[in-house]
C-alpha cells in the first residue's frame, strides 16, 4: 500500500535513476529529437525533492495535484505538459483516499495513460513515453483480472514496460520531435518512452 511518505521515497528513487542516466537519455533525444529530455525530467524530479517537506505533509490526492503543478511549471517541453495531465489526471482518480492498493495503482496508472494520450493527442504505436505505459497498464490490467498476486501482477507490469520502451526502437514516430527527421527515429529507442519505464520499473522495484 502506498500512503505520501511512500511515494516521496518512490520520487527519490526515480531522481536518483533519472540523474544517473544522464548520458543515454541526452544522447537518445539528440539522435531523434533537441536533445533536452534528460534536462527536462532532471530538473522535474529534482523540483519535487526541493519540495519533499511540503509534499509528504499533504494527503495522497493533494500530493499529486501539487506534484501536477510543479512539474507543469517546471519542466520544459512536451514532457512537462504530459506528466503534468497525467498527475493531474491521477490527483482526481485518487480524491481523498489516503492509501493507494494495487487495484488503485491500476486505476491511477491508467488515469495517467488516459491524460498523457488526450493532452498528446497520440495512441500506442506513435513513438512515445505512451508506448512504454500502455503495454505495462494493460498487462496490469490482465494480470489483476486472471488472480494472480500482487507481486507477480507487478512484476507484468514492469516487463510491459520494458517490453514497450524496446518496441519503440522499430517504429516511426508519429508525434513528438522524431517525427520531422528523414527515418522517423527508426533505429533508435524513444527517450520518453526510456524514462517512462524507469519510473515504472522503479515503482515495482521499490513495491516487491
Ligand atoms: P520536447 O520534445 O518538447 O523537447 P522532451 O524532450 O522533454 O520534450 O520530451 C520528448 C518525449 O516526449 C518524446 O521522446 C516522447 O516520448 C514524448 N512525446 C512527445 N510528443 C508527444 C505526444 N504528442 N504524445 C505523447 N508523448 C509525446
Ligand atoms: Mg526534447
Ligand atoms: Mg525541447
Amino acid at each position: 500500500r502506498i500512503n505520501s511518505q511512500n511515494y516521496m521515497e518512490y520520487i527519490e528513487l526515480v531522481a536518483k535513476k533519472i540523474e544517473a542516466s544522464k548520458d543515454y537519455v541526452s544522447e537518445l533525444d539528440s539522435i531523434t529529437g533537441d536533445g533536452d529530455h534528460w534536462a527536462n525530467m532532471n530538473m522535474g524530479f529534482q523540483k519535487l525533492l526541493e519540495s519533499k517537506q511540503e509534499l509528504v505533509a499533504m494527503r495522497l490526492g493533494q500530493m499529486f495535484q501539487k506534484i501536477g503543478m510543479l512539474i507543469m511549471s517546471t519542466v520544459g517541453g512536451s514532457s512537462g505538459v504530459l506528466y503534468g495531465s497525467a498527475y493531474l489526471k491521477a490527483a482526481k482518480t485518487i480524491g481523498d483516499k489516503t492509501e493507494m492498493d494495487i487495484h488503485l495503482l491500476r486505476d491511477v496508472l491508467e488515469a495517467e495513460l488516459n491524460a498523457i494520450m488526450e493532452r498528446g493527442n497520440a495512441k500506442p504505436g506513435y513513438k512515445t513515453m505512451i508506448d512504454a505505459l500502455y503495454p505495462a497498464v494493460i498487462r496490469l490490467k490482465e494480470a489483476i483480472e486472471k488472480g494472480l498476486d500482487g507481486h507477480e501482477a507487478l512484476q507484468e507490469l514492469k516487463q510491459g514496460a520494458i517490453d514497450g520502451m524496446n518496441s519503440t526502437k522499430d517504429m516511426e514516430a508519429i508525434r513528438g520531435r522524431a517525427c520531422y527527421q528523414a527515418n522517423k527515429g527508426v533505429g533508435h529507442i524513444d527517450p520518453g518512452a526510456v524514462t517512462m519505464c524507469y519510473q515504472i520499473e522503479t515503482l515495482v522495484e521499490y513495491l516487491c
